[in-house]
């Protein structure tokens, strides 16, 4: 039975000479559709030897590569809809990039551009030289060098100012960001020892001072992006940091992670630490996240006194780690709004929807309930209420923003049920399953017409 099945299947050939080819060669190569027949007929063979298939018809080939050859041309990056809460969702992507990012993105890929050319003297020019006069204004250092996230960030200056000697680092400190950062390995990676002091809950001047020897490369600070010591807790602040390092002549680099480039709480969010402070405060090396508060995309920011950034630049592996024109030219045009600090809550995406009035989360939500209900009818409830959105990303960690959210219910259908299928509709939309309630939250949310599924 199985073997007369087999013997039954017609070859490629056959099926590419065979009927309705033509038309289907008009809008395809030939490739691409030899490639999805014989996707097909594999299927169809191991189906038969494994016993799930019985019978078989020639018509059913014609069909079943049409739709294989549509679901290998559908692209695997899609839009998906963000309804989470999360303003910074790392799996979808982080920051969302305004129109200036947007337009010197499409410049830079449709065209050649003076990437590594100086236009003034037709002679050879830096990647960094791009962002480094914006980035220093903005933070008052010296020098700056970009990477490609803040992982490689670390990675670098560590390397380049401490391989093969030992980095000190509060217990307290020792972060592990989502998605396998573990600022321990990062440390051992870049060749360095690392040398723990104080505990988790504190730490002290006197541990640092102690810890210090002949091997010591540099004393290192870690934003505890997300996590909060609380309670019973002493840590050292890099200004008392960096006074310990002088007078022992070590550098001291801090890692900010997020940090941001202005001060949030005049758009109502709650302080993260900002770059220039750290500066300000002596800290010889800083580095942080392109795509986390920043609101560009991703890369790694490393901003400090020239002497260092100079040696970062000359390390091997800065060439491994640097940024391709397409970040570059988004990055550039993101900093630039940062020149006018007043307009960003509307020109930075990511600032806009962390610092939206609820009244415009609320409005857009009551259109958006209204069309809901309409699409889904009568079994299902749409109900407006409140929540609390997260910045997300590991920034402001334990501190929720107030926002307006659409609670979707069913009597037949579980929350994750309702969540599954507002999840498969095209473009997926990502509500999230909260205390047995599924949520849209409309702090991301725009257009009312973005929640309601096809
Ligand atoms: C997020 C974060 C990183 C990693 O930054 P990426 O840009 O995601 O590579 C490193 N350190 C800290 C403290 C962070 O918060």
């Amino acid at each position: 039975m199985k073997k007369e099945l087999l013997r039954g299947l017609p070859s490629v050939d056959e099926v590419l000479r065979g009927e309705g080819m033509k038309d289907a060669l008009k809008r395809h190569s030939l490739s691409l559709i030899t490639a999805g027949v014989r996707a097909v007929l594999d299927g169809v063979r191991a189906e038969i030897i494994s016993g799930r298939r019985s019978e078989f018809s020639p018509e059913e080939v014609l069909p079943a590569t049409a739709e294989w050859i549509e679901a290998a041309l559908k692209p695997s990056v899609v839009r998906v809809i963000n309804a989470s809460g999360t303003v910074l969702h790392t799996n979808l992507g982080r920051a969302v990039l305004g129109p200036e990012a947007v337009r010197a993105l499409e410049l830079a890929a449709t065209g050649t551009v003076d990437l590594e050319f100086d236009v003034a003297t037709g002679k050879r020019g830096h990647r960094d030289n791009h962002v480094e006069g914006v980035l220093s204004a903005l933070t008052s250092a010296g020098a700056a060098s970009v990477v490609n996230n803040n992982a490689a960030a670390v990675l670098l200056v560590l390397n380049t100012l401490a391989e093969g000697r030992e980095v000190i680092i509060s217990r307290g400190e020792l972060v592990e960001i989502g998605g396998s950062f573990r600022l321990p390995e990062i440390i051992e990676k870049s060749g360095c020892r690392l040398k723990e002091v104080g505990t988790t809950n504190r730490t002290h001047p006197l541990d640092y001072a102690s810890a210090i020897t002949e091997d010591t490369a540099l004393i290192l600070k870690a934003h505890t992006s997300n996590y909060e010591v609380v309670g019973f807790t002493s840590e050292v602040g890099l200004a008392e940091l960096v006074e310990i390092g002088r007078e022992r002549n070590i550098p001291v680099v801090e890692d900010l992670g997020s940090g941001s480039l202005v001060d949030l709480s005049v758009f109502g969010i709650k302080k993260e630490p900002i770059v220039s402070e750290s500066v300000a405060a002596g800290a010889d090396v800083v580095t942080f996240s392109g795509d986390k508060l920043l609101g560009g995309p991703q890369a790694g920011l490393i901003v400090g006194r020239k002497t260092f950034v100079e040696r970062i630049n000359k390390n091997p592996l800065k060439r491994a780690l640097r940024p391709d024109k397409l970040t570059l030219a988004a990055l550039d045009a993101t900093l630039r709004l940062y020149l006018e600090p007043e307009k960003l809550s509307e020109t930075l995406p990511t600032l806009r929807f962390l610092s939206r009035p609820l009244e415009e989360i609320e409005a857009v939500a009551k259109k958006a309930k209204r069309l809901l209900q309409e699409k889904l009818g009568e079994g299902y409830t749409v109900e407006l209420a409140d929540g609390e959105s997260v910045v997300g990303s590991g920034s402001l960690p334990g501190h929720s923003l107030p926002t307006k959210v659409l609670v979707v219910t069913r009597s037949t259908m579980k929350p994750e049920e309702i969540f599954k299928k507002f999840l498969s509709n095209d473009p997926p939309i990502l509500g999230r399953v909260s205390k047995e309630r599924f949520l849209l939250d409309m702090r991301t949310i725009e257009r009312a017409e973005d929640v309601v599924p096809e």
